[in-house]
């Protein structure tokens, strides 16, 4: 067997077409565009280079993206107080706060205060808790971008064994009940799961392994199960070049479909920060913000 590629790139310009439609009804009906203000503290490269592409994609799908440049030595009340402001702007509709941030600043504290409605990472304590109780629009990008991809295979989920690796804030914590969502029986894998000499044995149950640890090729592909769905969720840099967390040539063989690193969950994880920018617009202009 060989898998057939989940392309990431592909995906997400179908996505970006359909929230460029979306964007376009919304602007004709409210005469207005989401606006994203997206919060950079000091200067990083890779920081700037990540706010580039979301720049490139906002004004692709018709968002008017916004770059709030901070001073490097910004306190935390300072911060609060500019996060203030932009909650308060009815012309604002989403608001991310880049890492990496200066070590005098809460970066936690700081997106606890983005408002629910404008929380466009959808990583602050009230969207993560909406999670658990259902009934979210707004849903961490990264996560969203992995449901994107198993939905894409049009596999009919209830029932199905999901193994997820790694238990993050922003990755397998949300993809986990994302996928409990959808019925899926799913099994949470850790560092102490691998110490535990455990790892090999849940991977080798997963219709669906989603691998978020960020390990080069630490997954073997001869623990993947025949036919099962693998979305690679890993950016490891090797060298000039990135790796995923799954041990790609050999996994390809035995999975029904998987992600390539680079060029998988990537490209749709800009484009769900998009559709949450969407969603906190209407959110905001149809009164229906919590
Ligand atoms: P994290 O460091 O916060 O969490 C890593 C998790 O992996 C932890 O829960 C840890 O227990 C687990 N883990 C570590 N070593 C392990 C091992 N040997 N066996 C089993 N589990 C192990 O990382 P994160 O922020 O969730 O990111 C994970 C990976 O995903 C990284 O490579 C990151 O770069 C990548 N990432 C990609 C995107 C994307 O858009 N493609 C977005 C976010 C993160």
């Amino acid at each position: 067997m060989s898998a057939a590629l989940l392309d990431g790139k592909l995906l997400a310009d179908n996505i970006k077409l359909i929230l460029r439609q979306e964007a376009a009804n919304l602007k004709k009906t409210t005469q207005s565009v989401p606006v994203l203000a997206n919060v950079m503290i000091g200067e990083d490269p890779s920081a700037a280079a990540y706010a580039n592409s979301q720049k490139k994609v906002a004004q692709y799908i018709g968002l008017d993206y916004r770059l709030v440049n901070l001073p490097i030595q910004i306190s935390q009340k300072e911060l609060l107080e500019q996060i203030d402001r932009l909650n308060r702007d009815p012309h604002v509709s989403g608001i991310m706060i880049y890492k990496p941030v200066p070590s005098q600043i809460d970066y936690r504290a700081a997106v606890n205060h983005i408002a629910i409605a404008k929380d466009l990472e959808g990583t602050n304590v009230a969207n993560m808790g909406q999670l658990i109780l259902g009934g979210h629009k707004i849903i961490p990008c990264t996560a969203a971008a992995v449901m994107e991809h198993i939905k894409s295979t049009s596999v009919d989920l209830p029932g199905k064994e999901a193994v997820v690796i790694g238990r993050s804030e922003i990755v397998g914590k949300p993809v986990s009940l994302l996928l409990l969502e959808q019925r899926v029986t799913v099994t949470i894998c850790h560092q102490a799961t691998s110490q535990a000499g455990k790892l090999a044995g849940h991977v080798a149950r997963a219709d669906i392994l989603v691998a978020a640890a960020g390990k080069a090729g630490f997954i073997k592909g001869e623990w993947v199960k025949e036919g099962a769905i693998v979305i690679d969720v890993g950016i490891n840099k090797a060298g000039d070049t990135i790796q995923g967390d799954v041990e790609f040539d050999s996994a390809k063989k035995r999975a029904s479909y998987i992600t390539p690193v680079p060029g998988g969950v990537g490209p749709v994880t800009v484009v769900m920060l998009m559709k949450n920018g969407i969603e906190a617009f209407k959110m905001q202009t149809d009164g229906s913000h919590p």
